[in-house]
This record gives structure tokens, sequence and C-alpha cells, in this order.
């Protein structure tokens, strides 16, 4: 049977990550709701907007759940504002926003920088085969610590930008836009 994968649809960029699910012959479940986390394998938090994101966590209901699937090892892959999102510790984030303390990192919002708003860039990404990954970066955030177990994958001018605490990945960019499954594949291989 295949695997059934969350997407955290309650806003942002989740459509293309079910898509990108789908093609790896997972089934992706949209996940609105607390019911919808019932008999997930693993969940993708994608990129949007993680103020909203934390907002709407609260007011569908979704946080306590989510948050207690986490802590009994549900696999995650955050992306973005996804990475915001599962971390420990909020860098320049908004006072009432609240992450889910899934890995042991801090995470800067919005960390590149004005310039560099939005960027691309071709990423050696640690145990990957086939090449550089090439990574889309918008209004990205970087991790400026990391936990004990923390795995970096991958960084931007010493800045990790991908990293790994056990069956949680986190990264800065948008893999859902790249046209390239390896991300994906590698965190569920990581899952099964
Ligand atoms: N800057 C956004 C935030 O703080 C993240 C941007 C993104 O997900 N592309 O949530």
């Amino acid at each position: 049977m295949s695997q059934k994968v969350g997407v955290l649809s309650l806003q942002g960029a989740y459509r293309l990550h079910a898509e990108v699910l789908e093609s790896l012959d997972v089934t992706p479940v949209d996940v609105r709701a607390p019911e919808a986390l019932a008999g997930l394998d693993a969940i993708v938090v994608p990129g949007g907007e993680s103020t909203t994101m934390s907002f709407l966590l609260d007011s569908s209901g979704v946080r306590e759940p989510l948050a207690r699937a986490l802590r009994d090892g549900l696999p995650a892959l955050g992306t973005c504002a996804g990475m915001i999102v599962l971390a420990d510790e909020v860098l320049d984030g908004r006072p009432d926003q609240q992450s889910l303390g899934a890995i042991d990192i801090a995470v800067r919002r919005n960390a590149f920088g004005r310039q560099r708003d939005s960027f691309e860039a071709d990423l050696d990404v640690a145990g990957m085969d086939g090449g550089p990954f090439p990574a889309v970066f918008i209004r990205a955030p970087f991790v400026e610590r990391v936990g004990e177990g923390v795995e970096v994958l991958a960084s931007v001018d010493s800045h990790p930008v991908l990293v790994r605490a056990g069956r949680v990945t986190v990264c800065s960019f948008h893999p859902e836009l790249s046209h390239d499954l390896r991300l994906h594949r590698q965190f569920l291989e990581g899952c099964a």
C-alpha cells in the first residue's frame, strides 16, 4: 500500500507538494482539520507565511494534535515557512507567533535580507546523488543554531539551509518548485 502523507493545507504553497507526492506514488492528504491527521505516515509543512500559519493552526484546532503526533514521532518535512513552523526557536518572529518545537534549531525569519529576498542556488546536499540540487529561496529563513543531533545537509554562505534530526527534515527553500524530486524522495525513504 502506498504511503499516506499529509500536507498542511491551511495556507501557502501546499498544492505543488501534493503534486510532487503523487508523482512519487504517495497518497497526499490535505490537512485542514484535526481528523485528517489520522493514519498518516508523515506530514509536509509547506512554505507560505509562518505568522499566518501559526494563527491558522490555532483557529483550525490542528496545533495540539499535530504537536502531539510530532512528539510521538510523526516524520515531517518543513519547507521555508514550514521550517519556521517546525522549529524550536524563531528569531525575528512576531511576538504572538508560536512554533511547534519539532526540531532543536533556532531559525531567523527573512534572514537573507532585502537584496536577496528571492534567489536560486545550486546546493551540494550531503548524501544526495545526481549533482547539485537547484534550490529556490523566497524571503527565506536560515538556521542560526543547531542543537545536538541535528545534521546540517546543505548551507548557503555557511548558513545552514537544509538540516535533519531523526525523521524531521527542514529546508529554507521551496523544493516543490524545482522540478526535482530528489529531496522529497530522500525524505520519504527516511520515513518508510
Ligand atoms: N518569510 C516567510 C515567513 O516568515 C517565509 C517565506 C516562504 O515560505 N517562502 O513565514
